[in-house]
């Protein structure tokens, strides 16, 4: 007798999780569902059952989890979005369920690049010198550190701040990434002479990079945060499948850094609760 698909939920918000659900939907031992924070006015539609909004925290996602029998959590959220990861970290714990967390790899240098890199958006903005003219792609909360710069000219680039007024040496842009081109002729219209952003790795923002690299421009990045859920190591912690997830306990918590990785640690899990679930060995 076949296990029942493996009730997963993916939380998602990312190119990755999309990838991630994209190669598993069709998958016969999962049945998927993707959570999305809501904070896209107009996200991209996904191929499974999507729900969107804020769980309430720890607590919430727990029940949610419990309501729905998720028997997996996939973290593919954005490496900078910390909460709702020490969320699910916290939650798959309480629950007793895997939780498999999808963190890209930062982007690094290459021989002439000039980027540096901070610990926080305040150490940027204090570090930057009076008349830069200064490309932000920062988020809400490295607006409202950048504004209060008068002495710099600030573009600043996010969503939600259609209509929103700065100081006069501010220009908000409401927008997403752009391809590299219309980033290089962004840059090169307004005069740019410094980009700010985060050092998010991936895909799917590197545009800017590029246009910044082969503009000349510097390139100041805001640093990862050590992983919060490090202490985890002991608790049945693994990071990139190194970890057994074939014996009879499955690990709680695994860190892999490619899509590849989490959805065939996501095939390996199923496959072991379903051997479980039937009485017979899993496969290896
Ligand atoms: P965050 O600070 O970690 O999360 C704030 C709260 O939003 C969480 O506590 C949770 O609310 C809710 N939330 C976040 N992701 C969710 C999801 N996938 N499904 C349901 N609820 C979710 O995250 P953030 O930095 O605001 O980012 C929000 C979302 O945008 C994330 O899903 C992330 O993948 C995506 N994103 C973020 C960035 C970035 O730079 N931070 C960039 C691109 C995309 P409750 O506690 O109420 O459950």
């Amino acid at each position: 007798m076949a296990a029942a698909p493996l009730a997963t939920l993916v939380l998602a918000g990312t190119a990755e999780s999309r990838a991630v659900i994209e190669l598993l939907k069709s998958d016969a031992a999962f049945s998927l569902t993707a959570s999305l924070a809501g904070a896209t006015p107009d996200p991209i539609a996904l191929p499974v059952p999507t729900r969107t909004g804020g769980f309430g925290g720890v607590d919430g996602l727990v029940t949610y989890a419990r309501e729905q029998g998720v028997g997996l959590l996939i973290d593919a959220t954005h490496p900078f979005a910390r909460q709702i990861s020490h969320n699910a970290h916290e939650a798959a714990a309480r629950l007793g369920i895997p939780c498999l967390r999808l963190e890209r790899q930062p982007w690094a240098p290459e021989e002439g690049d000039d980027w540096r890199s901070f610990d926080s958006w305040q150490d940027m903005a204090d570090a930057i010198p009076a008349g830069a003219r200064v490309f932000l792609a920062g988020g809400t909360q490295s607006i409202e550190i950048f504004t209060k710069r008068e002495d710099i000219h600030l573009w600043a680039r996010a969503l939600k701040v259609e209509g929103r007024v700065g100081p006069p040496n501010t220009v908000f842009i409401n927008a997403m990434p752009q391809s590299e081109a219309e980033e290089r002729q962004t840059f090169l219209d307004n005069g740019i002479t410094l980009l700010c952003c985060k050092n998010s790795g991936g895909a799917a923002s590197f545009a800017k990079i590029a246009a910044a690299r082969s503009l000349g421009l510097p390139v100041w990045m805001l640093k990862r945060h050590p992983h919060d859920m490090s202490q985890g190591m002991d608790q049945g912690m693994c990071r990139d499948g190194t970890g057994d997830a074939t014996g009879k306990q499955v690990a709680n918590y695994h860190i892999h850094d490619t899509v590849e990785a989490v959805v065939a640690a996501a095939r390996q899990v199923a496959s072991q609760l379903a051997g479980q679930a039937i009485g017979v060995a899993p496969a290896t």
